[in-house]
């Protein structure tokens, strides 16, 4: 369990399953509550009694069951509202709210921009507050990774990370998995040279063998590590075998076919 707490947004991250990642946003000037992708309901609802917070928004990025299973239990104990993108053949449980890229999300005193970023499904969103520096991915940009194609082309998650390079390289990047091993061990197959990389990788390493998170990442941190963000490096190019002159979106989809088939070890 780790709190931060950036100006009057105080997030709570709660670990749940074997690897997931729920969030809790507590605006702290006017107390109101979301939760980001709650799973399962039990850990949400013993974090909302200890704090004495009242629920009011599910704030889901897409449709998958570790991300939207606890909505309709959350609804029925606390009564909140679900905010999500509706779309016919990726139904969010109890959506109450539609949202689509641009819309603003109030939380109290704090608002979340929606960004509509297709790829992992085709529907996939995230929330975004630029004045807490802070967005929630989901399943779209993972910690050294990046979300299997469940729905969405790899064009379409390659345009949906290239479109997280327009916001404030500080920003922290809150996913919705602990992968950051696996994906690093990937990682260092085909970008072997990036020093940056190594040492992030014993950072991570020595996280988690204290039994700490290795989420939030900086998007700066991503950029200079993430193999997915970095398709334009001619090291990471000749690692995939293609050409200097591939298109970055066709070193992408490579690099994510070959991620599939990575198995570490
Ligand atoms: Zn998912
Ligand atoms: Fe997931």
């Amino acid at each position: 369990m780790k709190d931060i707490t950036l100006s009057s947004l105080e997030i709570v991250q709660i670990p749940v399953l074997r690897d997931n990642y729920v969030y809790l946003l507590h605006d702290v000037a006017t107390g109101s509550t979301a939760v980001v992708d709650p799973s399962v309901p039990e850990p949400v609802l013993d974090q909302l009694s200890e704090r004495g917070l009242t629920l009011s928004l599910i704030l889901n990025t897409h449709h998958h069951g570790d991300h939207v299973g606890a909505n309709l239990a959350l609804k029925a104990a606390t009564g909140c509202s679900v905010v999500g993108k509706a779309a016919p053949e990726e139904t969010i449980p109890g959506l109450d709210l539609s949202v689509v890229e641009g819309d603003l999300v109030t939380l109290g005193a704090s608002t979340l921009r929606v960004l509509e970023l297709p790829g992992h499904t085709r529907h996939h969103i995230a929330f975004w507050s630029k004045a807490h520096r802070s967005v929630f991915v989901g399943d779209t940009l993972f910690a050294l990774g990046c979300g299997r194609l469940l729905g969405g082309s790899a064009l379409d998650l390659f345009q949906s990370l290239q479109k997280l390079k327009d916001l404030p390289s500080e920003t922290l990047v809150y996913c919705a998995h602990e992968y950051t091993q696996s994906n690093g061990a990937f990682a260092l197959t085909v970008d072997p040279r990036n020093e940056a990389l190594a040492l992030r990788m014993q950072g991570v390493h020595e996280a988690r063998e204290r039994g700490q998170p290795t989420v939030p990442s900086t998007l700066s941190q991503e950029f200079a590590t993430n193999p997915f963000l970095r398709t334009d490096d001619p090291l990471i190019k000749a690692a995939v075998g293609v050409m200097e002159e591939t298109p970055e979106e066709e070193v992408f989809r490579q690099l994510r076919a070959m991620k599939d088939d990575f198995k570490a070890g």
